[in-house]
């Protein structure tokens, strides 16, 4: 498709059928002439509440292009379309002993693994926590009240924490790889539109069908899985990986892909006492804010049948100050999830299914904290953080895993709840009313103190009044960064470690994260043939 026409902006009562006669209009020719097209980006134009406008980025074929092409290229909004290349090396020559292996099978893991399957490289996938369908049964018990398992919870197992994420996959990068790994979600998850939406949104329920997807694929190309297999240490000779101890046994290898998440406090414990280089970084520590749905469609849409077509609306706030304020991880629809690992620590996050239905909104409300002010000198000086705090909310959640909870207007008159009294959040295990003053650092309460009354009014006073705060949250990002090199993305302390994705700081979100283990499994095949 030679021609882009961007901007092209349609009522959302109006279906995509009428892409076609506006391109034609667009672009002066007769609707006969447009002989095919293609979305490539579509958003919402949500500024008019009454007038809510979808807006498209559109590839389009037109009859007789040839002759036309650099006439119409003239048109405002139109353009030559070159679509970009996604870089596929073919294997490199160095030899291999042993298979790569791949270590956690969350987004960064699951698709670098699955790069080096289609490539012939037969990855061994390791987990420490279960397969994907006895993981949905252990949370299912554990939101009934059941006890915590440090290795098969909402963080960790088949698909990592992605697998009970909003499934949002949004990414602040934009490139071929973005868009190819897109695409497999696309694939795997039955959803061709996730390529194509600003917002695309796959929800919790449908993840772990995607996640099982994406590990047949890469059975299939060669590839194998091992759950329950926790990686426990490394054994280096000369500076070169040469085996992994795990909790199933020796694994030799040459080449890992450490895919681990920003939860594996043990894992990273244990890589600081091997020696591995890994520093301090910047993370984000809040509260999860929580309101009914109908209050936050309200603001969004002005008309009834709006709610219908696009479903449950969300929202995206800042308040810009010394220290800024910013919602995070807006779940429409969803509702409040223990993010947590460890046994006796509590931390929230958000989820929502693909329908949106839960009645309830929530968001994280994050205020970025700094090593400067937590220990620069410490790599794990942020993660002890988070287990102080973290550790506070449990025993506020009567060490039950129960959720602190109070209301907004509470927390701004710094007013203890009442004990007796009962907060309804979404979160299933229950609430139990708390000064959410202990949950975090001082600094950061009065950061959020601050930004609440300018958020409310961002939002024309409707954020505030019928709003529970929970906390901590605190498991955005990671607090720390597994050093590596920028070409080889090899840790400086280990030839063929790999660290990767959300837990080696470098990514942030389901995307980025698939990303970052795509780049690095391609690092392996550029160099590397595959083992016979
Ligand atoms: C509730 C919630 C909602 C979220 N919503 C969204 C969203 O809507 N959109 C979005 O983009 N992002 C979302 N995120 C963030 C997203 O899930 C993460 O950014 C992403 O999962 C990071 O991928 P990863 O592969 O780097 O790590 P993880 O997904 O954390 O995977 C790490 C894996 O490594 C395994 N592991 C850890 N240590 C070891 C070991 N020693 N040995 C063997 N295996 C090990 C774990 O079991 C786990 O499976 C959400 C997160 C949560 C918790």
């Amino acid at each position: 498709m030679p021609l882009r026409v961007t901007n092209v902006r349609l009522p959302v009562t109006l279906d995509e059928q009428h892409i076609g006669p506006e391109l034609a209009r667009r672009l002066g020719v007769d609707l006969a002439d447009v002989t095919g097209w293609r979305i490539l980006k579509k958003s919402l134009d949500g500024r008019a509440r009454d007038n809510l406008k979808f807006v498209y980025s559109v590839a389009v074929d037109v009859a007789d292009e040839e002759n036309r092409l650099e006439s119409l290229a003239r048109r405002e909004g139109v353009d030559r379309y070159l679509s970009t290349t996604f870089d596929d090396p073919p294997p490199g020559s160095a030899p291999l002993e042993q298979r790569p292996v791949v270590i956690g099978s969350g987004p960064a893991g699951m698709l670098a693994a699955y790069f080096l399957a289609t490539r012939g490289f037969r990855p061994l996938v390791l987990d420490r926590g279960p397969a994907v369908k006895d993981r949905v049964t252990s949370i299912r018990q554990f939101d009934a009240g059941g006890e915590h398992d440090p290795d098969d919870n909402y963080l960790f197992g088949e698909g990592g924490a992605g697998t009970f994420s909003d499934g949002k996959l949004t990414c602040r990068l934009s490139g071929p790889d973005i868009d190819w790994v897109l695409e497999r979600f696309a694939e795997f998850g039955r959803q061709p539109s996730v390529t194509w939406e600003q917002r695309p949104h796959l929800g919790s329920n449908r993840l772990p069908f995607v996640v099982r997807n994406f590990r047949r694929a890469i059975e299939a190309a060669g590839g194998e899985y091992r759950f329950g297999c926790r990686v426990e240490g490394l054994e280096i000779e000369n500076g070169q990986l040469v085996a992994l101890a795990t909790s199933a046994g020796r694994i030799p290898t040459s080449l890992a892909i450490l895919a681990i998440g920003h939860s594996a406090r043990d894992t990273y414990q244990m890589l600081l006492e091997t020696g591995i280089p890994m520093e301090p970084r910047a993370f984000q520590m809040g509260l999860r804010i929580e309101q009914p749905q109908d209050q936050v469609d309200a603001e969004a849409y002005a008309r009834p049948e709006y709610r219908d077509l696009l479903g449950a609306a969300n929202y995206n706030l800042v308040a810009r100050g010394d220290r800024d304020v910013y919602t995070f991880c807006m779940c429409a629809g969803g509702r409040i999830i223990p993010s947590i690992s460890e046994s006796d620590m509590f931390c929230t996050n958000g989820m929502s299914n693909s329908r949106r239905d839960s009645g309830f909104a929530n968001s994280g409300l994050m205020v970025t904290v700094l090593p400067e002010e937590f220990g620069a000198d410490d790599p794990l000086a942020g993660v002890r953080l988070q287990q102080q705090f973290e550790a506070v909310g449990y025993r506020l959640g009567r060490s039950e895993y129960l959720a602190p909870a109070q209301r907004a207007a509470d927390f701004m008159a710094d007013r203890s709840p009442d004990p007796a009294s009962r907060i309804e959040t979404s979160y299933v295990r229950g609430s139990v009313p708390a000064s959410l003053e202990m949950v975090l650092p001082a600094t950061v309460i009065s950061t959020i103190k601050w930004a609440l009354p300018l958020l409310n009014r961002k939002y024309h006073k409707a954020l505030l009044p019928e709003a529970v705060l929970v906390g901590p949250e605190m498991r955005g990002s990671a607090p720390v960064r597994i050093v590596r090199d920028r070409e080889t993305f090899q840790s400086p302390g280990c030839r063929g470690l790999f660290p990767v994705g959300e837990g080696a700081g470098f990514a942030g979100g389901i995307i980025s994260a698939g990303v970052d283990g795509v780049r690095a499994a391609r690092a392996i095949v550029s160099k590397f043939a595959p083992v016979a």
